[in-house]
């Protein structure tokens, strides 16, 4: 069964997250073709989506003036595997703050029942590398990548935590929807694309 899978692209970084999806298709051996989601169309298109990191602020103004929030939304609350990353996981929350200037109110999906807090880290550790654990199978060993990431303050009653970097929560499921703070598409480890491909076949 091949699955079309989308990255969302009116910003951030798109092609890592391409190449992660060609990589795991290989390694799951589920077909299909990965498109650049930019219009509403696009949306209504793919069976899996994922939306990368980038600038929060920008990627949420964008899908508004491009009218693609309601369809985002409606997808993505119908089911739709999604996998947000960094800013990809701000845009999906149900509420972002800042760590210096408090609640943004910055556009968003609000399909994550999460309270995010962006750039969490501040200036002294915005990019840095280390070894996680995520709770999902083969995730024992993960290398998270942080750039400027955020991290989970608060989840909802439907909201898994997957991951952990001290007391911080890290990443998320949610249902059909994971979050990470991190980039698995600079990692080299392909698990969170390999678990939304199967996702997504499964609901085929
Ligand atoms: N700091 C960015 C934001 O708040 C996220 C950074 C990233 O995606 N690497 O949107």
């Amino acid at each position: 069964m091949n699955v079309t899978a989308g990255v969302f692209g009116l910003q951030g970084d798109v092609e890592e997250h391409l190449s992660a999806l060609e990589t795991a298709r290989a390694r799951t051996g589920i077909g299909g073709e990965s498109i650049l989601v930019k219009s509403v169309e696009d949306v209504k298109r793919v069976d899996a989506l994922v939306i990368p990191g980038g600038e929060s602020t920008v990627m949420g103004g964008l899908s508004s003036v491009k009218g693609l929030m309601p369809s985002l939304r409606e997808r993505i609350g119908g089911g739709l595997p999604t996998l947000g990353t960094c800013a990809g996981m701000i845009l999906l929350a149900k509420k972002a703050q800042d760590r210096v200037v408090g609640e943004t109110r910055q556009a968003s999906i609000g399909a994550l029942d999460v309270v995010v807090e962006r750039n969490s880290f501040g200036r002294q550790r915005e990019s840095f590398e280390t070894q996680l654990s995520v709770a999902l199978p083969g995730g024992e060993r993960f290398p998270g990548v942080f750039i400027r990431a955020p991290t989970v303050k608060s989840v909802g009653p439907g909201v898994k935590e997957l991951a952990r970097l001290g007391g911080a929560v890290v990443a998320v499921q949610q249902g059909n929807v994971f979050g990470t703070a991190f980039h698995p598409e600079l990692s080299g480890n392909t698990l969170f694309y390999e678990h939304l491909l199967g996702l997504a076949r499964g609901g085929k």
